[in-house]
């Protein structure tokens, strides 16, 4: 059987999206930015996404939709704007979590290379921050509240409403990275006071190289790429309408769709938690309820992640020991690190994304396998030895509960 759980690293391309996509290349070939009646029609297809992408997280205006290549370019140029922009009234201050996206931490170490101040706030336990910890750590000088809406790994949804109001209340400046969140949670910028926000087509079923920065009208911003006048002069390169297109079309099926989809995914994650709480000294990573509907990040003592990944890609099931990003490296995540998880058993989690293609079928292949291979590799393990014999000692508790 083959089982795709993987969709926090990518989404397939939606049929609705991927027609939408052909369309687009068969009959809008023009430049919008040309003067002629095929750059003219060209440019009404992208007003278009403009509009769809407003209404699906309420923003005020469509020309606070700014067509980007992606989440990392949204998160990059949310953060640049905030930091250059307020630096001259002297605010060099900057917030954000430390289980943040690598588009964010990385941003946030080069402004610190720059001159900025940087406070990582830690989440509790569960993976959630306490809006109280972020109220606490606004200055005088802080620019920007930066805190994403959704964990990619462990899938804790933030209290981005209360954020948002802090934010507000105290005149900082609020961005969220809803990567995760857009298309699979209800979003609404004004409702939840959020200033700016960064989207990401091929997490919600778009097209890859795609994706979109919010930001509210009167925020001066700064532009990642320099040249053309496009998108009203803040982000330079002739666009992509074809992509910008058929990934405003993935988020609005997703968005029409998203109670019946999220109730439908949610009862998968809850039947694979189920599936593998009985296996001894593992534990499921995230708040149990406050978390993505098809996010389940589990660790298990005694073995390693990649080992797990790769012997269950050879049954067909493709999941993720960690972020993409960092399965290129065998440090440990440090998402897990920074919510508190014991390095021990943060070498042995995988992650398992689950979205609306998956069946309960592939849900019990799934839980059949990872006992299967847990037991296989705990059994050639001397770790895990050295844990039953006493040389070592357990860092998960036997029994995992909610
Ligand atoms: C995938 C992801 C990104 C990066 O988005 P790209 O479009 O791949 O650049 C940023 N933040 C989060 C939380 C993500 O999951």
């Amino acid at each position: 059987m083959k089982v795709y759980a993987d969709n926090a690293a990518t989404t397939y391309l939606s049929k609705t999206a991927r027609d939408k996509f052909i369309e687009c290349l068969d009959n809008f070939n023009g430049n919008p930015n040309s003067l002629h009646s095929d750059g003219q029609r060209t440019q009404e297809v992208l007003d278009e996404a403009r509009e769809i992408v407003a209404g699906c997280i309420n923003a005020a205006k469509t020309n606070e939709i700014y067509f980007t290549s992606g989440g990392s370019e949204a998160d990059n140029q949310a953060l640049l704007s905030a930091a250059r922009g307020l630096s001259k009234k002297g605010k060099k201050h900057l917030i954000t979590l430390n289980i943040e996206h690598h588009a964010i931490l990385h941003t946030m170490a080069k402004l610190e290379k720059e001159g900025f101040e940087v406070t990582y706030l830690a989440p509790e336990s569960n993976g959630i921050v306490d809006p109280q910890k972020v109220a606490d750590a606004i200055r005088e000088d802080t620019a920007l509240v930066s805190v994403m809406f959704a964990n990619n790994e462990m899938g804790a949804i933030q209290p981005i409403p209360e954020i948002g109001k802090i934010c507000k209340e105290k005149g900082v400046l609020f961005h969220t990275d809803a990567v995760q969140a857009a298309g699979h949670l209800p979003i609404d910028v004004q409702a939840m006071n959020i200033d700016m926000l960064s989207m990401s087509g091929h997490k919600f079923h778009g097209p890859k190289g795609c994706g979109v920065f919010y930001a509210r009208n009167g925020i001066r911003l700064v532009n990642v790429i320099e040249g053309g006048a496009q998108e009203r002069g803040k982000r330079a390169g002739t666009v992509n309408v074809p992509a910008i297109r058929a990934m405003a079309e993935a988020l609005k099926e997703a968005c029409d769709n998203m109670e019946p989809n999220m109730t439908r995914v949610a009862a998968l994650r809850d039947r694979l938690i189920n599936g593998l709480k009985d296996i001894p000294y593992s534990q499921l990573n995230g708040d149990p309820v406050k978390r993505l509907p098809g996010n389940v990040n589990w660790s298990f003592e005694g073995v390693e992640g990649e080992s797990l990944l790769l012997h269950l890609d050879m049954y067909g099931i493709e999941c993720s020991s960690g972020s993409a990003c960092t399965s290129e490296s065998l440090d440990p995540s440090h998402v897990l690190l920074g919510m508190g998880v014991p390095i021990e058993a943060a070498h042995g989690s995988l992650r398992f994304s689950l979205d609306i293609d998956n069946t309960e079928e592939q849900i019990d292949y799934i839980i059949e396998k990872v006992h299967y291979v847990i037991d296989y590799y705990r059994s050639m393990s001397p770790y895990w030895e050295d844990l039953q014999t006493g040389k070592r000692q357990h860092c998960v508790p036997e029994h995992w509960e909610a």
